[in-house]
């Protein structure tokens, strides 16, 4: 088998073994739950609902504003209990839809309609479709994907990567859905391509799931416009730009996106997405998650977006012993949590429990100027230089050398043998110089 990568990357214990045999399930719906105006990057959308309104399953809660924002629907019918601030997953607080839901869940908004005939769609159809149903990068990034599908009018797509890498220890989910669901996610491709006219299709997986390589090996090769890449296991191998360098040879400039290498890069959890809103009419009320770590069952589940974390663990029996960390996410790039009374939002990929040791910090010594941050860095940056100007304030130089051009993944942190959170502090280099740009300085 011939696999493909990028230069840097890390191999952490890779962990999928507590899930990947998961099937996924449908979480029953909750006597509460509680869905944010705010589940995408950009613009909150604005609340269409009011206290005591009743709301159908598929129905408009909120409108999204401006171009880069998202229309955010109901998971559930119900009342309307609030609309509050209640604990947010990545902002910390955010404005969510309360609601109280009603055990039979039968009603559908009337909105919810199949489309009669998804081959008659143009290009442009099929965004407007993603766009009225929230649709939204289920890999995490959550960027409306209607805004990705069509090209600026100087530029075009050539291929279409479906993600299907997931590269971050633990997760299971996408995993899953390819194994469960392929033909959803081989239409809701299919339909992508038509809209942003890209001449062909690869699906990347990585050479640690065998069994999804198989089936969609034995897919494609009844299909003559997509193609299985097989991706070296070894991370961020999903990220968009590793993944589109490994596959085209190509490399996205600093500062540029993957449609100025002519790519479009999309999660194989949206394609499934959005074969729901055009063949079900359903927009984006559910995603599938894993449930991993130290929790008594582990889990594969198909989850009503708004849902509690705590109702889940619950659900699943509860920590298994005291838990140290809850991460929303992976372990590399998922995001920490303070309390498990959080909703999952459209971007949830995964629940991911530590228990006390595995959460244990490596004690901060002084850089020892090894230089393993440099060989595990995916983008070719000095990550250790750029965390010396950032403590020492001098975020013009960390500009200059490439702040900019960090993805975040974490994988300096991770290599770093005298325990310095490199992605910590470059994070905070990143945030003064948007800060300055923001302010015109
Ligand atoms: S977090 Fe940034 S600096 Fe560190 S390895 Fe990843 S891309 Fe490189
Ligand atoms: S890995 Fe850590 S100790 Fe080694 S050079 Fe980078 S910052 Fe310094």
């Amino acid at each position: 088998m011939n696999k493909i990568s990028f230069e840097g990357g890390i191999h952490p214990p890779e962990k999928k073994e507590l899930s990947e045999n998961e099937s996924i399930f449908d979480f029953p719906l909750q006597p509460v739950i509680a869905i944010p105006l705010l589940q995408h990057l950009g613009a909150p959308a604005k609340p269409l609902v009011q206290k005591g309104d009743l709301v159908k399953k598929g129905q408009l809660l909120g409108e999204a504003q401006g171009f880069i924002s998202a229309n955010i629907h109901s998971s559930a019918c119900g009342k309307v209990k609030d609309i509050d601030y209640i604990n947010h997953p990545v902002t910390g607080r955010g404005l969510a839809v309360i609601i109280e839901t009603d055990k039979e869940n039968s009603t559908l908004d009337e909105s919810v309609k199949p489309v009669e005939n998804p081959d008659k769609l143009s290009p442009q159809d099929i965004a407007d479709i993603a766009k009225k149903s929230g649709i939204v990068g289920m890999g995490g990034a959550t960027f409306p994907t209607h805004v990705k599908l069509i090209p600026p009018k100087d530029k075009y797509y050539e291929w279409l990567i479906l993600n299907g890498a997931e590269c971050e220890p633990y997760l299971t989910a996408d995993y899953r859905l390819m194994l469960e669901q392929p033909e959803k996610i081989l239409l809701g491709a299919k339909l992508m391509m038509k809209s942003c006219k890209a001449k062909k299709t690869y699906i990347a997986i990585e050479s640690n799931k065998p069994e999804a390589i198989k089936e969609w090996t034995k897919i494609c090769e009844k299909e003559d416009w997509i193609e299985v890449k097989v991706m070296k296991t070894k991370y961020p191998q999903g990220a968009e730009k590793q993944l589109i360098n490994a596959i085209t040879g190509r490399e996205v400039p600093s500062g540029g996106l993957p449609v100025d290498v002519n790519v479009l890069v999309q999660n194989v959890g949206t394609a499934a997405a959005l074969y729901d809103a055009v063949y079900n009419g359903m927009p984006l009320v559910t995603r599938v998650t894993t449930v991993t770590g130290a929790v008594v069952k582990r889990a594969n589940l198909n989850v009503p977006i708004g849902t509690f974390v705590s109702d889940i663990i619950k659900f699943l029996g509860g920590y298994n012993g005291e838990p140290g960390k809850l991460i929303l996410g992976g372990p590399m790039m998922g995001i920490n949590q303070r309390t498990d009374e959080i909703p999952i939002l459209k971007g949830s990929s995964g629940i991911l429990v530590l228990n006390k040791s595995e959460a244990k910090k490596k004690t901060e010594t002084n850089c020892i100027r090894c230089s393993k941050c440099v060989s595990a860095c995916p983008m070719g940056l000095m990550p250790f230089e750029l965390a010396q100007r950032t403590k020492i304030g001098d975020i013009e130089t960390a500009k200059k050398i490439g702040a900019m051009d960090c993805i975040e993944c974490g994988s300096c942190s991770f290599v770093c043998p005298a325990g310095i959170d490199l992605v910590h502090l470059i994070r905070l280099a990143k945030n003064t110089i948007i800060a300055q740009k923001k302010r015109g300085a």
